[in-house]
């Protein structure tokens, strides 16, 4: 076969794929959005046998020999390679599972997601206990397939965040920890920030003009995006120029859907920014997680909890809410948007204390894995860890260990990278700032100038590089940790008067 067939062939491998990969998405989006719940079963069951294919699809003998060969092959490019590579990568996860054994595992999956679902009904770790313990013995099963030299949880971590591993998030948590632990206690000392004013009643259907307003403001623009609502807000990126977001609206909170859609368009730009090249193939779709919600909390967090962002679009939120938030001033508001406060649920979490919710989920993780922490008593180890490190402690298990769907849904390793997102932005954001006039352009309404950094900066690559080298031709340097320390010191020592 010469070189150009071996290209050829992958080309309608990768065609075949994402059109399978694309009703996938769209049906996913479907599904949490607007589909008829007595449909599921019928839906479920085709969109498994899609999932089939796509899996015989990645792991077909054909396929994984021909990127081996262009793997080999002196002719192949740079960017193919990197593509045969995270396609072989991808492969090899899966492919020496037994089918049986993966069959078993999708099952095992669904009832857990199902226990979790009725323990939380129910209020009660116990029922779901069992079946957390065989998770983690199904995922430890799983992995052993690839017979690595790494502990399972690095190679779980590695998975969502190629390239880092257990050493690397146990420095990067010790020093959330000894940075961040010190400084939230500080503030809990410290004279409250009056927030209030954001939890009155504000009509939905006003915040819906709100929010029209908003994404104009976001130059998120309707020929390439759609906004609707669900229960927990998420973005499906079906390809560059299709890409679907979700918000939901609170009575009684008006910061949280702006400040949520603000996020989702954050993933609605990595998406729809990549070089139209890699449309359609992994390298236009397979970020890390750690840098897709980087790109999401710059922001949200950076950007969007700033008063240059709101000093244009504040005063139509004014007018909207003249009785709640008339006597209120966009400095007032932006200071309660940023109030921190130790709490239970992590999604709720400030952006203080949001790291520390992770870490406790890493540690136990990790102990998980490696036998120190047992799921017999967890909701109790959980307990003890949030009273030590946020001086808080849930009264139920929805308010604790039942709080997040992850671990039902097998997905260990990936909490960590929520942590390491925001670290990233705070290093990218920093060198924005040395480019750019941010503040200025968002208070004069030029916010696709910032875009447009993003784009140039980060974006256009995709999946090209890892996160790290991406940082790296973005700031010049590879990841430093330290931006993020700084930031939140510097952004909370101001806000509360702290010495
Ligand atoms: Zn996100």
């Amino acid at each position: 076969m010469t070189h150009n067939e071996k290209l050829e062939l992958l080309k309608q491998w990768e065609w075949k794929t994402s059109a399978y990969s694309m009703v996938l998405a769209v049906l996913s989006y479907d599904k949490m959005t607007v589909a008829p719940a007595a449909g599921a079963e019928f839906r479920d069951e085709r969109a498994a046998y899609l999932s089939g294919e796509v899996f015989d699809l990645s792991v077909d003998p054909k396929i994984i020999a021909l990127l081996k060969d262009l793997l080999e092959d002196p002719e192949t490019d740079a960017e193919t390679k990197r593509k045969c590579e995270c396609y072989y990568h991808d492969a090899m996860k899966i492919v020496s599972v037994p089918k049986e054994e993966y069959v078993a595992y999708s099952n095992l999956n669904n009832a857990s997601y199902n226990a979790w679902y009725k323990a939380r009904m129910e209020n009660d770790y116990a029922p779901f206990e069992p079946y957390l313990k065989q998770m983690i013995e199904s995922a430890r099963k799983l992995v052993s397939y690839r017979h690595s030299e790494k502990t399972t949880y690095d190679e779980l971590l590695n998975d969502y965040q190629p390239g880092m591993d257990i050493e690397k998030f146990d420095k990067f948590f010790d020093d959330v920890e000894k940075r961040l632990v010190p400084l939230i206690k500080k503030v809990v000392a410290a004279k409250p920030v009056d927030t209030s004013f954001l939890t009155q009643n504000y009509d939905v259907d006003k915040q819906r003009a709100f929010m029209k307003r908003l994404v104009k403001y976001l130059h998120y623009d309707e020929d390439w995006c759609y906004l609707g609502e669900t229960e927990h807000p998420f973005t499906v990126t079906i390809c560059a120029n299709d890409s679907r977001t979700t918000t939901r609206y609170i009575p009684d909170n008006v910061s949280s859907a702006p400040l949520s859609t603000i996020h989702e368009v954050g993933h609605a730009y990595y998406g729809h920014q990549v070089d139209p090249k890699y449309d359609g193939n992994i390298l236009g779709a397979g970020m890390s997680s750690g840098i897709h919600e980087s790109q999401s909390r710059l922001l949200e967090n950076y950007l969007g909890r700033s008063l240059p962002f709101w000093k244009p679009i504040y005063p139509v939120l004014q007018e909207l809410f003249p009785e709640q938030l008339g006597k209120v001033t966009a400095e007032q508001f932006v200071d309660a948007i940023n109030a921190s406060s130790p709490s239970l649920i992590r999604t709720e979490a400030d952006e203080l204390t949001y790291p520390i919710h992770v870490m406790i989920r890493y540690k136990l993780e990790k102990g998980l894995f490696n036998g120190t922490i047992s799921t017999e008593g967890l909701d109790k180890t959980w307990n003890e860890m949030y009273e030590k490190y946020l001086g808080v402690s849930a009264k139920t298990a929805n308010e604790g260990i039942l709080q997040d769907v992850h671990w039902a849904d097998g997905l260990f390793g990936y909490f960590p990278t929520y942590a390491l997102g925001s670290a990233f932005s705070a290093q990218f954001y920093a060198k924005m700032r040395e480019q750019i006039d941010v503040d200025r352009l968002m208070e004069e309404d030029r916010f696709n100038e910032i875009t447009d950094w993003l784009k140039e900066n980060v974006h256009r690559y995709g999946n090209r590089y890892d996160a790290e080298d991406v940082l790296e031709l973005a700031t010049g340097e590879r990841f430093n940790s330290e931006y993020y320390f700084r930031y939140l010191e510097d952004k909370y020592t101001k806000l509360y008067h702290l010495k």
